[in-house]
């Protein structure tokens, strides 16, 4: 009863056998405990497993789609142009997840392309200001993005409906979105599609950059590019002069357009037809109104720069005197590119980080036990597989500790900031230690 539809179960059950139930045997009730007390009780993972074959109702809710994989599906919270967002939690963790649904039947192959770059954008990136990919679940008509759930909305709903940030929630926000992006051009990644819509927060007010749809790996960042993408209100000039361009920059420019949209809740570039807007935009006609902070209103002007070359940099604007008093809370840690489950400790490692980094796996690897998963089945995984859902598991627990440790904590405006100079640059250095951490690795 369960080989539909499209034999997606089958497909998934199949998947779910080989990688991770071939080692279950051992652990399951042998014949010694026949004069024992009965067999011991199941893992939650046995029993999460043995529901998923066994159990009516639960393969029910796989057919239906109420569940999909080891995630339980509750309502929908968005859609995008090719996909439809819902709530998940997931089965054994309880953890939320967002699932963005894309249905693979309407995708043509230039989707196909876009998905499959996005995917490997965000497997790529570890960072507290960046959407988490968990896992990726296929089936043959669907495939499923499992997504860190961003409770908080985003940025375009927050300013349509409260106006525009005042001026600490201003700079917090932009620290963020600097700090996610100064971290994803550090290795080669350009997300270019920056906009409102894709800036959300968490329900403690975390910004989470997401929709790496139009994202792009280049081999350096001098790498010309030749693809528009985006969206026109947060094009760069150079984007419609039908030339190659610099993805860094484009990223700078759009990051621009977005301050501007936060200080004033208006845009800088707007006209009633494509055609004028693009005009505006190449000439780089807008105006600041004078009541924003000189501070912000030369960080705004350094920005929006007609010509590439001449707009600052990631490292000038993190350096900039409007974000002077910002500082971020978290450890380079926080930070790291996500890898395999490592081994036991190694004699050379010995630094805090790796004290740290080692605490941390310790932990995630009881986690692990405690719902099931045994030795057997870490010692065969490498965990950096996206379409496995012991990977899925292993990066919601791991992502939970690092929130214990504060990597998702807000940076703060400091009131008072005695010596402006050097409280600044502590946060500069905070960053761009962060960064330099994480392409190192
Ligand atoms: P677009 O057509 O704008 O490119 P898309 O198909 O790429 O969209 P997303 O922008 O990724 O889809 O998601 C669509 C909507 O779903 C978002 O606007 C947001 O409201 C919601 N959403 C997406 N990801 C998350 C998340 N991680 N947490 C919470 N909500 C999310």
């Amino acid at each position: 009863s369960y080989n539909m539809p499209g034999g997606q179960y089958q497909v998934m059950s199949a998947r779910l056998h080989h990688s991770l139930y071939s080692l279950t045997d051992s652990s399951e009730a042998g014949p010694d405990d026949e004069d024992g007390d009965g067999p011991p009780p199941l893992s939650p993972l046995q029993k999460l497993t043995t529901d998923m074959c066994k159990d009516e109702k639960t393969i029910k809710e796989l057919i239906i789609g109420r569940r999909v994989g080891f995630y339980k599906v509750r309502g929908e919270i968005g859609y995008g142009t090719f996909s439809r967002v819902k709530l998940a939690f997931h089965a054994l963790t309880r953890d939320k997840v967002a699932l963005k649904i894309l249905d693979r039947t309407r995708m043509d192959p230039q989707a196909q392309r876009l998905l499959s770059r996005e995917i490997g954008s965000m497997e790529a990136l570890q960072h507290p200001n960046v959407v988490r990919l968990y896992e990726v679940v296929e089936t043959p008509c669907r495939l499923y993005l499992v997504l860190e759930y961003a409770g908080g909305g985003d940025l375009h709903n927050r300013i349509c409906s409260e106006g525009k940030l005042c001026d600490t929630a201003c700079k917090i926000t932009f620290a963020q979105i600097l700090a996610a992006i100064k971290y994803m051009h550090g290795i080669n990644i350009i997300h270019r599609d920056l906009k409102a819509e894709n800036i959300l927060f968490t329900c403690s007010g975390c910004v989470k950059v997401a929709d790496f749809g139009f994202s792009t790996q280049v081999s350096n960042r001098s790498a010309a590019l030749d693809t528009f993408c985006g969206s026109p209100p947060y094009a760069a000039p150079e984007l419609f002069r039908d030339e190659c361009y610099l993805g860094p920059q484009v990223d700078v420019w759009a990051m621009g357009v977005l301050l501007f949209f936060m200080v004033t809740g208006t845009m800088p570039f707007r006209a009633e037809t494509m055609g004028k807007l693009r005009r505006c935009i190449m000439d780089c006609a807008y105006s600041v109104p004078p009541w924003v902070p000189g501070p912000c209103q030369r960080l705004i002007r350094g920005i929006l720069k007609a010509a590439p070359a001449e707009r600052c940099a990631v490292d000038q604007m993190l350096g900039c005197d409007w974000l002077l008093p910002v500082e971020f809370p978290w450890s380079p840690l926080a930070a790291r590119p996500l890898g395999p489950l490592r081994g036991p400790p190694e004699s050379e490692r010995g630094s805090l980080e790796d004290e740290e980094d080692e605490e941390q796996e310790e932990e995630v690897r009881g986690s692990l036990e405690e719902l099931g998963f045994t030795a057997e089945h870490l010692r065969n995984n490498r965990l950096q597989d996206s379409r496995s859902p012991l990977t899925g598991v292993y990066r919601i627990l791991l992502h939970q500790a690092q929130k214990r440790r504060g990597c998702d904590c807000l940076p703060v405006v400091r009131g008072m900031v005695r010596d402006p100079k050097r409280e600044g640059l502590r946060a500069y250095r905070g960053l761009r230690h962060t960064s330099k951490f994480c392409v190192l690795c």
